[in-house]
């Protein structure tokens, strides 16, 4: 293998777009026992596509103009997938978002919310049971305690995702995949990609407790890779955090002991077997 000091590692990566925070970083990435991966932006492109329309007792033109109005508030990559699919027409008053699930507001004095199924069961809003079992992602929308039809989005997998899994497995690394997205989806990609295991549904808490319950076991030693906000608290908790930087958030960036400058989950391995390489020199 190549002959690389914590210097030569740290350049090594850099050269393959990996920025380590500290040497001390190569030390622990080299005895990573298993990585954790988040689904939307690290595996997946985390650009949506609206595609199917399915509005219920009001017309597609009012349905997607409330949706988009609302949307039109929010940062989150769905939320922009639909503000530019539909204009929006009104103005929504006391917009809240609710982690992991949605957005809530006023729109014309009405109370509206769209986000996922879980969003609609928090407010004991009753929905056709059929929508959690659709293998793509979901927006419904609800008017004043009414289910008012759902939307699908479509997001891709990256070119090298399935690449990235095989080349960790072959390092003899354990994969696993935390989304927030619905749990069909979630396990549909994870078995395409061939992941150790999946959970789809999780809040920004339900990240941390997986994250938890593996390191438990104190021969497990965690990477976890994120793009997002809301994987801050992941990122910090687990034994070495990386964050992909083509789409990462400045928060995701910030936390983060390793940063992928680029937008390949295939980085991940390779900054792993820079790790192994450059402490076979140093000891
Ligand atoms: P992840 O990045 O793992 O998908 P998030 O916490 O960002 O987790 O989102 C979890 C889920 O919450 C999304 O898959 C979506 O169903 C729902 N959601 C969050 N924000 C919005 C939004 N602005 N509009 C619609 N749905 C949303
Ligand atoms: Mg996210």
């Amino acid at each position: 293998s190549i002959p690389l000091g914590y210097f030569g590692g740290i350049g090594a990566a850099s050269r393959n777009g990996i920025l380590f925070k500290g040497s001390n970083f190569i030390d622990i990435i080299s005895n990573v026992t298993t990585v954790v991966m988040d689904k939307t932006g690290t595996l997946t492109k985390g650009v949506f596509k609206v595609q199917d329309i399915v509005p219920e007792n009001i017309s597609k033109e009012d349905f997607l103009s409330i949706l988009s109005s609302v949307e039109s508030h929010s940062t989150h990559p769905i939320a922009k997938a639909i503000s530019q699919f539909h204009p929006a027409s009104k103005i929504p008053d006391s917009v809240e978002e609710i982690s992991g699930k949605g957005i809530k507001a006023l729109v014309d004095d009405k109370n509206v919310l769209a986000g996922n199924t879980s969003l609609l069961q928090s407010f004991g809003i009753p929905y056709p049971k059929e929508l959690d079992k659709i293998v793509e992602t979901t927006v419904v929308l609800a008017i004043d305690n009414e289910y008012k039809g759902y939307i699908t989005i479509s997001d891709e997998v990256k070119d090298d995702a399935e690449l990235a899994i095989n080349n960790l497995h072959k390092a003899g690394v354990k994969t696993m995949m935390l989304s927030g997205d619905k749990d069909s989806l979630t396990q549909s990609i994870a078995r395409k990609l061939g992941i150790d295991s999946a959970f789809g549904g999780l809040l920004p808490e339900g990240k941390v407790e997986k994250l938890e319950a593996l390191k438990k076991n104190p021969k497990e030693v965690v990477a976890f890779v994120g793009d997002g906000i809301n994987d801050a608290p992941v990122l910090a908790l687990s034994d070495v955090g990386m964050a992909m930087g083509g789409l990462g958030s400045d928060a995701a960036i910030e936390t983060a002991d390793v940063v992928i400058q680029t937008d390949q989950p295939s980085r991940i391995s390779t900054a792993i077997n820079i790790g192994k390489a450059t402490k076979k020199v140093v000891y």
